[in-house]
């Protein structure tokens, strides 16, 4: 069996993701809304600013009345939040930051610029140009902007966004609800003594953060044994989910159960991947639901997640770019032999430059601990000091 290329997977992974029927939208407030994925563009519905108005704190002029020297009476003052007269000719308004400009002012001199005469009056050190210091009414968007496209996850800046254009609810998509499980008859939870032969399922609780980061309703299916009755029982009783991740039990020679619970009731489709760690990967069908196998080991499961699985969901989800950010790092280390399989390598960065950890095996997932994110080694590829590879931050691939 050849292998697959993380590519070729990715686009059946993507493909098949968008193929599914899309979540439905839902109206949410900002506050509950965080993390969700906007269902439909947002409008600004009004001029932002709504009128022009000073970027300073000074004094709100016709800029045509002053010359260097000029010195003019204040006719008003100017608080933001408070609507000015209009500005009498020959005179200027006291004016602060945000406050509008009075109709007639065309510019603000900031008080730096200005002197305080005895009489209270105001005198301009310098000339004053049309529109100095004044931010334009429509300066951020007019009516009718786009402001924000459908399809990207809503942060504290695009929150913040909405609530400036005075929108308190937004078009969201429901969240997707994602079973794990996790496969091994050596898995024990916490809490538990590990009697011989047992180690600590840690695959549920990365797995678990993981979704919760991308904002899904998780269900913690727990550990399944390996056992096919078991897991004939376990997999009837999934209710409502839209997905289901399972780690372990897809290594080649396994006694898979989960697998032919699926190949007998289900669908199936069993892949070699081109990725280290990471190479078994499965994709099935069960119910309607599909089912991603991710590998049992913590590094294999940790890569096949975030390059995956993680775009799968997120286009489920309804995200229209599931690419993380990655940028492109020098590296202090060589790879004189190409490998058949593109390899994820964690690493450090140090003063910009990545640095290979200890201990890259699939096993071990303490090194990732030490990593600020996976290094992309394409497949058929060698690489010397000082080479560029892309970087892909865990900030970002847990984002
Ligand atoms: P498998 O894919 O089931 O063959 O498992 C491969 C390796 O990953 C074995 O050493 C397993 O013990 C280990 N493993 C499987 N599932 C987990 C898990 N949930 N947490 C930690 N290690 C696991
Ligand atoms: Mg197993």
């Amino acid at each position: 069996m050849s292998l697959l290329s993380v590519d070729a997977a990715l686009q059946i992974l993507l493909e098949q993701a968008q193929s599914m029927p899309r979540l439905d939208i839902e109206e949410l407030t900002l506050d509950a809304a965080e993390n969700r994925v906007l269902a439909e563009p947002l409008l600004a519905q009004f001029a932002m600013p709504p009128w022009p108005n000073s970027s300073m704190d000074g004094y709100a002029v016709r800029s045509k009345e002053v010359q260097a020297g000029q010195v003019l009476p204040i006719s008003q003052k100017i608080f933001a939040g408070h609507s000015p007269e209009p500005l009498s000719e020959g005179t200027c308004a006291r004016i602060f930051t945000g406050a509008p400009l009075p109709a007639g002012a065309d510019a603000v001199e900031m008080q730096e610029n200005t002197e305080v005469q005895a009489d209270g009056s105001v005198r301009f050190l310098q000339a004053v140009p049309a529109a100095k210091f004044v931010r334009p009414k429509g300066q951020e968007a007019m009516p009718g902007d786009k402001i924000l496209p459908a399809g990207i996850r809503l942060g504290p800046i695009e929150l913040a966004m909405a609530a400036s254009l005075g929108t308190a609810r937004v078009k969201v998509r429901r969240q997707l609800r994602v079973a794990v499980v996790s496969t091994g008859d050596e898995l024990v939870e916490l809490g538990q003594p590990l009697a011989a032969g047992q180690i600590y399922n840690s695959n549920r609780t990365l797995l678990l953060q993981s979704l919760k980061r991308l904002n899904c309703a998780v269900v913690d299916m727990g550990i399944l044994p390996d056992d096919i009755e078991q897991t004939r029982q376990r997999l009837a009783e999934l209710d409502h989910v839209d997905l289901l991740i399972s780690s372990g039990g897809v290594s080649v020679g396994e006694a898979d159960f989960l697998g032919q619970v699926l190949r007998e009731e289900g669908e199936l489709d069993f892949w070699k991947l081109a990725l280290k760690p990471g190479k078994p990967f499965t994709l099935g069908r069960y119910q309607g639901v599909p089912v991603i196998g991710l590998p049992g080991n913590p590094a294999s499961s940790l890569v096949t997640f975030l390059i995956l699985a993680r775009p799968y969901i997120l286009t489920r989800m309804g995200v229209t770019d599931p690419c993380a950010q990655h940028f492109s790092v020098p590296v202090n280390f060589a790879v004189p032999v190409a490998g058949v399989r593109r390899e994820f390598i964690r690493v450090a960065l140090v003063d910009g430059c990545a640095e290979k950890l200890d201990k890259q095996c699939s096993g071990i997932l303490r090194s990732a601990t030490q990593a600020h994110g996976l290094l992309e080694l394409p497949e058929n590829t060698t690489c010397a000091v000082g080479d560029h590879l892309r970087f892909w931050p865990f900030s970002s691939l847990f984002n």
